[in-house]
């Protein structure tokens, strides 16, 4: 590792970097001017780093073997490209590599991210292909998708829980927790928070992969709700093996992990849903990485759209929350290569909610706050993407100034951009009041979207001066526009009546 901190270092004095070995890939030359020693070395450390993990990966598998690496870089593109020299094909046995692929994917888009270099997508290919060019048949060409308006069902798959290792039989939990918070057995309640709000707020009818009864399983005498999918989907399905067991004569330890992520979109093909949402939390070896992403298969590009729309309203709901202004949210949907995501005919994406791994997410993710408010940013950006509608922020825009005759109201428009849950609620302070008048703020509740988002605003009779206000929308989350300034006069009707100027009042209306 002392060489990669070293490849970090250099590269966070600004410079970008560029390997000469990559042929077949015309568009991926870094075109910044590095000095040639310098580059060299970077170029050499990443790959020997690659390379030694992925050493370890095959030994792990049995496999004494020397896989040729190459690495490029492109900053302007937020791209990485690993190329894996012969040797190195995982197949569908394999389920494509994801258990070593996807981790170090995490691990290389860190190092960039420590070195200044902001990369989305880190793509591998094999011998200079990607993945789908060598296994047409497991990716298959994106379909027409269905029209998002008759979406009816959705499966909601709320990561692992225990398997048996091959052949021992042993009852082990899929993810490890190096704070004691177990993915496993966490996931499940985000998942129930995940259904009560599509059925309440999108209509749909939930299905989902794991079973939540708190019976024993019988054959490890775990609750049921602590099983994996793979399990409970072999109880609900006895016949379907093809759902369950898709590798039934692999010999290694961990293939019950891997029938494990296959069950879940295999079941999601089952039923037929409009939408697949799974539900994890996220892992990595240095603590300080944190944050919610989400995840999108690069062979369904059409995909990332509802993952963007899925982090836009985490972000909001989040964000909204005291205490989480500044949770870290990424901003877009990332490409990777998780079969879970592949499987599934239908969108299908992956939520990494926090990281078990770094404490103040770990401190979020055992927080009914941040629970319910970053599953309702799940359901809020599926809601929105399924509408057709683009993820904006709750936003505030101009007040209108009004003059008001002393003793009269007007109704003035309080509009914003955003998509609130209602009802919401126009909220009034007064920020300037002339001396010895009363001038109080009030809040209006908006029902419904069909109701004018408006309000009254008055002048106490024989009142003249000016008035400053500040209104904001907080809707029924929580989630708040920033206060917008506006101004009310009083003008004269008439001559004013000097002895009652100082008692009378000036405000809002009802
Ligand atoms: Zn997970």
């Amino acid at each position: 590792m002392n060489g990669l901190k070293l490849a970090v270092a250099v590269v966070a004095c600004g410079l970008a970097f560029s390997s000469p070995a990559s042929d077949g890939v015309s568009d991926l030359q870094t075109a910044e001017a590095v000095d040639p020693g310098i580059y060299a070395e970077v170029a050499a450390l990443l790959q020997r780093e690659v390379g030694a993990q992925l050493t370890r990966h095959l030994q792990d598998q049995g496999r004494l073997r020397q896989v040729t690496v190459s690495v490029v870089v492109n900053p302007h593109k937020r791209r990485m490209i690993v190329d894996f020299g012969p040797g190195y094909l995982p197949g569908n046995d394999q389920n494509y590599g994801e258990l070593f692929l996807i981790p170090l994917a995490g691990d290389l888009r860190r190092y960039a991210d420590q070195a200044g270099l902001e990369i989305l997508d880190v793509q591998f290919l094999f011998q200079g292909r990607p993945m789908e060019a060598h296994f047409p048949e497991d990716h298959p060409a994106p379909r027409a998708p269905k029209s998002r308006s008759t979406h009816t069902q959705a499966l909601v798959s709320a990561s692992h829980g225990y398997i048996a290792l091959h052949p021992s039989r042993a009852w082990k939990f899929q993810r490890p927790a190096p704070l004691g918070l177990q993915e496993d057995v966490l996931s499940p309640a985000y998942g129930d928070e995940l259904q009560g709000l599509l059925e309440q707020r999108s209509g749909l009818a939930v299905h989902r992969a794991r079973s939540r009864s708190t019976d024993l399983h019988p054959e490890s005498s775990h609750p049921w709700e602590q099983m994996s999918s793979r399990y409970h989907l072999k109880a609900l399905l006895p016949e379907r093996a093809d759902i369950w067991n898709a590798l039934p004569n692999s010999t290694e330890s961990n293939r019950e992990v891997k029938e494990d992520i296959r069950a879940r979109p295999n079941y999601a093909n089952h039923l037929g849903v409009d939408v697949m949402l799974s539900l994890h939390t996220n892992g990595s070896d240095a603590s300080s990485v944190r944050g919610a992403e989400v995840y999108h298969h690069r062979a369904k590009p059409e995909d990332k759209a509802l993952g963007d729309s899925i982090l836009c309203g985490m972000k909001e709901l989040i964000h909204a929350q005291p205490g989480y202004e500044s949770f870290p949210v990424r901003a877009e949907s990332v490409p990777d290569g998780h079969g879970e995501n592949r499987i599934g005919r239908m969108p299908s994406v992956i939520v990494e909610t926090a990281y078990h791994s770094n404490p103040e997410d770990v401190a979020a993710l055992l927080d009914p706050v941040f629970r319910t408010a970053s599953m309702k940013g799940v359901e809020k950006g599926y809601r929105l993407w399924a509408q057709g509608k683009t993820c904006e922020p709750l936003a505030g825009q101009s007040i209108v100034d009004v003059d008001i005759p002393s003793g009269e109201s007007r109704e003035v428009d309080v509009a914003f951009a955003g998509h609130p849950q209602f009802p919401i609620s126009l909220v009034t302070s007064n920020t300037l009041c002339p001396p010895g008048w009363g001038c109080n703020g009030r809040t209006v509740v908006i029902d419904s979207p069909d109701q004018p988002s408006r309000m009254k605003l008055s002048c106490g009779r024989n009142s003249v001066g000016t008035l400053g206000w500040e209104t904001h929308v907080v809707d029924a989350d929580g989630v708040k526009t920033q206060p917008v300034p506006h101004t009310v006069r009083c003008v004269a009707v008439g001559s004013p009546d000097v002895s009652a100027l100082a008692r009378n009042v000036a405000g809002l209306a009802q």
